[in-house]
């Protein structure tokens, strides 16, 4: 553990924290530290302490689409909590947490007849990690219905429009060790019931296509212009491949399942056999999608390559 004194005015501060349990993959090590943030001002003064102690800050949302490294994280991991979590509707404004659940704020929009946010019916993030990662699925994405959002940083917070946050694929212009604190989505009226019946369609072609009730992180790789990942991975004989505890879904091939005593080593050396194949059949170098937590340089891209 790193050896930084902890500052008594920290909110929920807990050393030597698994980080495993915090992701939907649950592989990985331990934090030096993790920080429950239940207000823009615990977020603020964790982040001003950890630049202060020279310590790296790493923010984790549902943790599902984040591979935690088997050594874990030597600094402190945020986390989003309370107030912070919470969904409030005015009219057709909808105020989110950014450590609120992603599905919650659908089904609160769907209950108040609201559209707009259908498509993240089935994501299992937070609202913060769904504006950093830009999520979206079936033609929607977070970039047409967000308004603004609260980012913090360790001199204090501010607002921004979500032309600031130069929303692309999978990508924002959030920094690491930045925090999306709040989001604000205008939506619109919508007919209740065409609502829910668009909301079971997306659910049931979830069920239809994707591995369910296994441990994952979602897409492994971005899907290359006018192609899928899955389509090149499958094409490379990639469903069904296992490197330890790893293996790509034979349900869907951009999606690799845990088995018990997986670590993060297994799943980087599956995802560099699936570059390599895929680009030894003539396909194109594969994107990692998912986020890897280094022990020393906090969030990156996962760190793989074709051997
Ligand atoms: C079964 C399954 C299906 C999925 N389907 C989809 C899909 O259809 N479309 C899609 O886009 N994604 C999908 N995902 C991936 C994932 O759910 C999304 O990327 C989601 O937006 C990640 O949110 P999170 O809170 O889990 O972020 P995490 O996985 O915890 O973190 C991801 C990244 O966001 C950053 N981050 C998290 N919270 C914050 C915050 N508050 N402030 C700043 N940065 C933050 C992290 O530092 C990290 O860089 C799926 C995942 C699973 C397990």
């Amino acid at each position: 553990m790193a050896t930084a004194t902890l500052s008594p005015t920290l909110p929920d501060l807990q050393p030597d924290a698994p980080l495993a349990p915090l992701t939907t993959i649950r592989v990985g090590g331990s934090a030096d530290w993790l920080c429950r943030a239940a207000s823009f001002r615990d977020v603020v003064g964790a982040l001003a302490w950890a630049r202060e102690a020279g310590v790296p800050v790493a923010v984790v949302g549902r943790g599902s689409n984040l591979l935690v490294s088997d050594a874990g994280f030597r600094g402190l991991v945020l986390r989003l909590v309370g107030r912070l979590t919470t969904i409030s509707v005015r009219g057709t404004d909808v105020w989110c947490g950014g450590g609120a659940s992603l599905p919650r704020a659908v089904q609160r929009a769907a209950a108040n007849g609201l559209e707009g946010l259908e498509w993240g019916a089935s994501i299992p993030g937070t609202v913060g990690g769904a504006v950093a990662m830009n999520a979206g699925a079936h033609a929607g994405e977070l970039a047409h219905d967000l308004r603004w959002a609260v980012i913090c940083g360790p001199d204090g917070r501010r607002r921004v429009g979500v032309d600031d946050l130069a929303l692309g694929y999978r990508r924002s212009s959030v920094a690491p060790g930045e925090v999306v604190a709040a989001a604000g989505f205008a939506l619109r009226r919508g007919d209740p019931e065409v609502i829910a019946a668009r909301l079971a369609d997306f659910r049931a072609r979830r069920r239809a296509t994707q591995p369910q009730g296994v441990r994952t992180f979602g897409s492994v790789f971005t899907n290359p212009p006018g192609d899928s990942a899955g389509r090149l991975l499958e094409a490379a004989g990639c469903k069904g491949l296992a490197r330890g505890g790893a293996r790509f879904s034979p349900v869907h091939a951009n999606f690799i399942e845990a088995s018990p005593g997986c670590r993060a080593a297994d799943v980087l050396a599956l995802m560099s056999e699936g570059l390599r194949r895929v680009a030894g059949a003539g396909g194109p170098v594969l994107t990692p999608e998912v986020r890897y937590l280094d022990p020393v340089r906090g969030v990156i891209h996962a760190p793989v390559e074709a051997p």
